[in-house]
């Protein structure tokens, strides 16, 4: 079997401040460093260290940028035949600035990934998209495919929710969970607000909750998983560890009770390290910590 990933790819050139810009102010920055990433690139990474045949569906641009990442994807064992290379077209680019607190601005130019284009069905193993690719190239292959099929609706975008009944795991974080349902009054209870995403029997939806693990519902079922206690050095990449990692599990044949812990217990791991697709944990660490 395999995970098949459809989603972005994207060049983070990440810039270190002492504080942030205000609008039309110029501030120096000692150095900047170039990181690869994107939401399915770094889901790809995270699959592949736990050990699944990987392949990634995506676009990048025909220039230096798109061979580097095509090549850092290939060097972590990641089937890249499905990344098309468009001509005149630039490879999805993430600005970010970091200031000494760690707070950012992002300014991400989509490049390649806007004009992705549907791939074929996927009818084995697990299919695993994001939304920083177009919801219209997503519609007829999650409707057509008969593999599990994992949405991350991450980042939440608008007519997202056409993907929500062709879909068999959904995961959001509590933002996400915020756009599409968004909290009623006092009423913080997740599992209902989770199950009412739910658009058919036998379909579930994993929240994520940060330093509080996850909650998966089915219609009938739910289940809490706590996270593992770590220190976190930065968290960023830790949904798509998480992502990454479900899917692996999930195309191994095992069940959402056995993957779910495996999962989070990948993405304590991958919180820390700093970045994305670099603290991608191993299958190895991430039994270590289990043991
Ligand atoms: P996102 O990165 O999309 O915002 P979350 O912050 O919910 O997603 O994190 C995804 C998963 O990463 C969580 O469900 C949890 O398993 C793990 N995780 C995140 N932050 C921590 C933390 N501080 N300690 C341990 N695990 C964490």
């Amino acid at each position: 079997m395999a995970v098949h990933i459809v989603g972005s790819i994207n060049i983070d050139i990440i810039a270190s401040l002492e504080r942030l810009p205000l609008p039309g102010e110029t501030v120096m920055a000692g150095a900047t460093a170039k990181l690869p990433g994107g939401k399915g690139a770094n889901q790809a990474v995270a699959a592949a260290r736990m050990g699944a045949q990987t392949r990634m569906i995506g676009a990048v641009g025909d220039g230096d940028a798109g061979r580097w990442m095509r090549d850092r994807l290939a060097a972590d064992g990641i089937d890249v035949s499905g990344i098309e290379v468009l001509e005149g077209q630039e490879t999805g680019t993430a600005y970010i600035a970091v200031d000494a607190e760690g707070e950012n601005q992002i300014i991400v130019v989509s490049g390649a990934n806007a004009r992705l284009r549907p791939c074929a069905p996927v009818d084995e193993g697990v299919l695993l998209a994001q939304l920083e690719v177009p919801v219209a190239t997503l519609l007829p292959v999650f409707a057509q495919s008969k593999a599990i099929r994992i949405l991350n609706t991450a980042p939440a975008v608008a007519g997202a929710r056409a993907l929500f009944e062709h879909v068999d795991v959904l995961v959001l974080n509590e933002h996400e969970l915020g756009v599409y349902v968004p909290a009623d009054g006092d009423d913080d209870d997740l599992a209902r607000r989770a199950r009412s995403l739910l658009c058919r029997d036998g379909q579930a939806v994993v929240i994520t909750l940060g330093a509080n693990g996850a909650l998966a519902v089915r219609s009938d079922w739910h289940l809490h998983v706590p996270a593992v206690p770590v220190i976190p050095v930065d968290t960023i990449g830790a949904g798509d560890c998480f992502c990454g990692a479900l899917a692996a599990l999930l195309d191994e044949g095992r069940c959402l009770e056995e993957a779910l812990p495996c999962a989070s217990a990948a993405a304590a791991l991958c919180t820390l390290g700093q970045g994305a697709a670099p603290s991608m944990p191993t299958r190895a660490a991430v039994a270590d910590l289990l043991l």
